[in-house]
């Protein structure tokens, strides 16, 4: 037996790649389908678009971020704005993430993140 990698429930060893129980999974999907989803691609529009972190939602579409702290003020803020939750896909670690789980886990992030929304006029507005 594994243990799922959000909520350690146990999950059986080797049926699928995910570490994350079934209904972990089932909210992760339900998260990211509805609400904000951030991710690192590395083939963009066939290369047109550079590659990096990206925020996708249904109110503001695909937004490039140039690093993951900037993608997490763009993605907090949507969540904010919309009332949804979101997913993060660590790229280093191939692990995922409901966005606010991630700060609260990453006290060093969620500063930052923090810190630049309060330095910056909304990153929304200027699209
Ligand atoms: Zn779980």
């Amino acid at each position: 037996m594994d243990r799922c990698a959000r909520c350690e429930a146990e999950v059986e060893t080797g049926e699928k790649e995910s570490t994350y129980c079934e209904a972990c999974s089932q909210r992760f999907e339900a998260v990211r389908e509805r609400g904000v989803w951030v991710r690192y691609r590395t083939d963009v529009a066939g290369g047109v678009l550079p590659p990096g972190f990206y925020v996708r939602s249904d109110a503001y579409g695909d937004r490039h971020a140039s690093n993951r702290v900037d993608a997490l003020v763009t993605a907090t803020e949507i969540m904010d704005r919309q009332q949804v939750d979101g997913v993060f896909d660590c790229p280093e670690t191939d692990t995922r993430w409901l966005v606010d789980g991630y700060l609260d886990a990453h006290p060093g992030v969620a500063e930052a993140v923090e810190a630049e929304r309060d330095s910056f006029f909304s990153r929304l507005s200027n699209w």
